[in-house]
């Protein structure tokens, strides 16, 4: 792993920076390449400008890690009220929720209780519900959480991450399934006991996996596979493989970030492929912004050009 990336996952975790980060000019400025608005009306004048285009989207409002049981209610009421207005607007654009933003560091069954009300809203509105995965220490109790929501509604998936040593044998567990995986390669700052360290075993993982998605197993589980990536070379390996074992475009698709690789974006779309952008809004965005630099430590160059306005 890279020095930068060490660094800017490390500040990512600064509790003082993840309080008062969002309030440096510079850093907001810097910020709007990745973020339409902080606003959940903000992240609909986004996913309408790309539905024009013929993509799908996935909302999320940032938030990780509550500690406070008043502040995880009010979470889960704003998703239930975000799918109701989705669903009013008539626009394809589905939730994605992190554990610990439902409370998980607090209370585990009142997490549960907040997501299997989400799932049954989304599900009654003809929508889905994708769960985000966090830090390795958070994945057993995701990938339990998902499998208990499963047994009561359908439409479901969860966040898998190819970084993880232990990744195959859950992707064979959930799509076994019949639950919805969205395929990343992982945010975090894992330790050599859990994670490849190096990049192109990340990468080399990430086809294996794909490839398992989109096999017959899987498949006939009705397990949804999403690939949730912007790396290009990647994209069209998977695209290949689809075709070689006769898997047509509509039937996976991808996710990317709003913001990253538009032109990519609207190439895939333009192609056929069935694609989703991630679009992430509110005011608790600083660990999430740290981690899109992360992703592309030259990111940091935009932020140092905004510093001088
Ligand atoms: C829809 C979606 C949901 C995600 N959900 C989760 C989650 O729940 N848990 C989790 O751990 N991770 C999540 N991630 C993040 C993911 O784990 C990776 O950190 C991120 O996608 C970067 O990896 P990559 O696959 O794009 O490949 P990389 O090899 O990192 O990047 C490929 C190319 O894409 C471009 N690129 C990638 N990232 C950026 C960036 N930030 N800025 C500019 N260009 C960039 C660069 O050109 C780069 O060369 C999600 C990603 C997506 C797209």
């Amino acid at each position: 792993m890279s020095v930068a990336r060490t660094v800017l996952l490390k500040v990512s975790d600064n509790q003082w920076l993840r309080a008062n980060g969002t309030k440096l000019p510079f850093v907001r400025r810097a910020v709007a390449t990745f973020m339409p608005g902080e606003a959940f009306d903000d992240m609909v004048v986004a996913a309408r400008a790309t539905a024009a285009q013929g993509i799908q989207a996935v909302f999320t409002r940032l938030g990780e890690n509550v500690t406070d049981l008043a502040e995880a209610d009010a979470v889960a009421r704003h998703y239930l009220d975000g799918i109701d207005r989705i669903r009013a607007l008539n626009l394809a654009c589905e939730p994605s929720i992190k554990l610990t933003q439902l409370g998980l560091d607090i209370d585990r069954e009142l997490a549960f209780g907040h997501l299997r009300e989400l799932a049954g809203r989304a599900h009654a509105a003809g929508s889905y519900l994708w769960v985000d995965m966090e830090q390795s220490p958070y994945v057993d109790v995701t990938l339990d959480l998902t499998r208990r929501l499963r047994q009561e509604c359908p439409s479901v998936g969860v966040c898998l991450q190819a970084y993880l040593f232990r990744t195959r044998e859950d992707l064979e567990d959930m799509t076994s399934r019949g639950i919805g995986v969205r395929l990343v390669k992982g945010a975090y700052n894992e330790p050599a006991e859990v994670a490849f360290p190096k990049k192109s075993d990340v990468d080399a993982n990430y086809l294996a996996l794909a490839q398992v998605m989109l096999g017959a197993g899987a498949r006939a589980a009705g397990s949804r596979a999403a690939f949730g990536t912007h790396d290009l070379d990647l994209i069209a390996a998977i695209r290949r493989h689809a075709e070689s074992v006769g898997v047509a475009a509509a039937e996976y698709e991808f996710h990317m970030l709003y913001g990253i690789q538009k032109a990519a974006q609207a190439r895939l779309a333009r192609d056929g492929a069935a694609l989703r952008v991630l679009i992430a809004y509110g005011e608790y965005w600083f660990p999430w912004y740290m981690r899109r630099l992360a992703e592309r430590p030259a990111n940091v160059w935009f932020v140092v050009k905004s510093l001088f306005g």
